[in-house]
C-alpha cells in the first residue's frame, strides 16, 4: 500500500491509498485501503492518517480513524498512531503494520509493529524544499 496525508498552505487536507494487494489481494477482495476509517482518514479540523498492513485485520479496527480521533483528543501524530496500532495489536499480537499521521499544524509521525528489521521508513514531502525519508522504531506490545 502506499498511503499518503497532505495539507496545503491554506490548511487544506487530503489523505488516500493506493494498494496492489500483491501478497494479500484474492479474486473479489475490497481489503481495508479503500475503506475510509482504515486505509486512510482525514478530518479537516484534525488531521489524517494512512495505514499499510494486513487489511483483513485493519479493517476490523479502523486504524486511520482511531489516530484521528488521538489527534481530536490531543495526542501527537506519534502517539495517536502507536495508539491505533496497540488496538489491533491487543488481539493480533503478530500483526504487522504501519501507520502514518499529520495534524492541521504540519506535525507528522508514525508508528510500526513487527515489521522487517523493526523499522518503518516514510517519506516527507514539501513543496519547496522536496522530500526526505524518516524512519521510526516499531513499538513493542
Ligand atoms: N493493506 C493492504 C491490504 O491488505 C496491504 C498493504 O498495506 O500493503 O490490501
Amino acid at each position: 500500500t502506499i498511503g499518503m496525508v497532505a495539507i496545503d498552505s491554506s490548511g487544506r487536507m487530503a489523505g488516500g491509498t493506493s494498494t496492489n494487494g500483491a501478497r494479500h489481494k484474492i479474486p473479489g477482495r475490497v481489503g481495508d485501503s479503500p475503506i475510509p476509517g482504515s486505509g486512510a482518514y482525514v478530518d479537516k479540523n484534525v488531521g489524517g492518517a494512512a495505514a499499510t498492513g494486513d487489511g483483513d485485520i485493519m479493517m476490523r479496527f479502523l486504524p486511520s480513524l482511531i489516530a484521528v480521533e488521538g489527534m481530536r483528543r490531543g495526542l501527537s501524530p506519534d502517539d495517536s498512531s502507536a495508539e491505533a496500532l496497540q488496538r489491533i495489536i491487543e488481539y493480533y499480537p503478530r500483526f504487522s503494520g504501519a501507520v502514518i499521521a499529520l495534524n492541521i499544524n504540519g506535525q507528522y509521525g508514525a508508528a510500526c509493529h513487527n515489521l522487517e528489521g523493526n523499522v518503518f521508513n516514510f517519506t516527507v514531502g514539501y513543496q519547496t524544499i522536496g522530500a526526505h525519508i524518516e524512519s521510526v522504531t516499531c513499538i513493542e506490545k
